[in-house]
């Protein structure tokens, strides 16, 4: 028994692992140096592990395609949507959202002349590394372009006013 156990266990050691080595084989003392080397072509990032077909990654807005109906406000269960009532648009906080794609699902988008059937103003991407320092950063808001300026003023005071 005990033979047969060491003869799977030296037979392990020789095996490739089985482990995706993310970002690079072994953890970077420094991460910010390492995207600069990698911005600088001399290192490259192992990528992740690829999502399946369907998966619930970062929820990307487009407000062309948006009537102003608010369902995806109604539905959401994480209050992640806000509603810009001067452009008749929509704000998506991406730190607040749980990636349940309720908005998704309900959202009936517009039709452009010329097309076939409406495409949804919202849709779930693939995106999942969205870490960041700050929860307001614009990799973490999904807005209209026009709103932007405002916005980052309204966020900036606030923060300032608390001190
Ligand atoms: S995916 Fe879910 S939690 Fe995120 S905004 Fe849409 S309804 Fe809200
Ligand atoms: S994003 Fe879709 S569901 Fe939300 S207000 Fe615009 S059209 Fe309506």
């Amino acid at each position: 028994m005990v033979n047969k156990m060491m003869f799977v266990l030296l037979k392990q050691l020789v095996k490739k692992p089985a482990t995706n080595p993310f970002p690079v084989k072994h953890a970077p003392a420094n991460v910010t140096a390492l995207i600069e080397k990698v911005q600088k072509g001399e290192a490259q990032i192992n990528p992740p592990v690829p999502v399946p077909e369907g998966f619930r990654g970062k929820l990307l807005y487009d407000p062309e395609r948006c009537i102003g109906c608010r369902l995806c406000i109604m539905v959401c269960p994480a209050d992640a949507m806000e509603w810009i009532p001067e452009l008749k648009k929509i704000r998506h906080y991406v730190s607040r959202c749980m990636f349940c794609a309720l908005c998704v699902d309900v959202c009936p988008g517009k039709k452009f002349p010329g097309e076939e059937k409406a495409v949804k103003a919202l849709r779930m991407s693939e995106e999942f590394l969205i870490a960041d320092y700050d929860k307001y950063s614009d990799n973490l808001i999904e807005e209209p372009p026009e709103a932007k300026e405002p916005f980052k003023k309204e966020v900036k005071d606030a923060a300032e006013s608390e001190g």
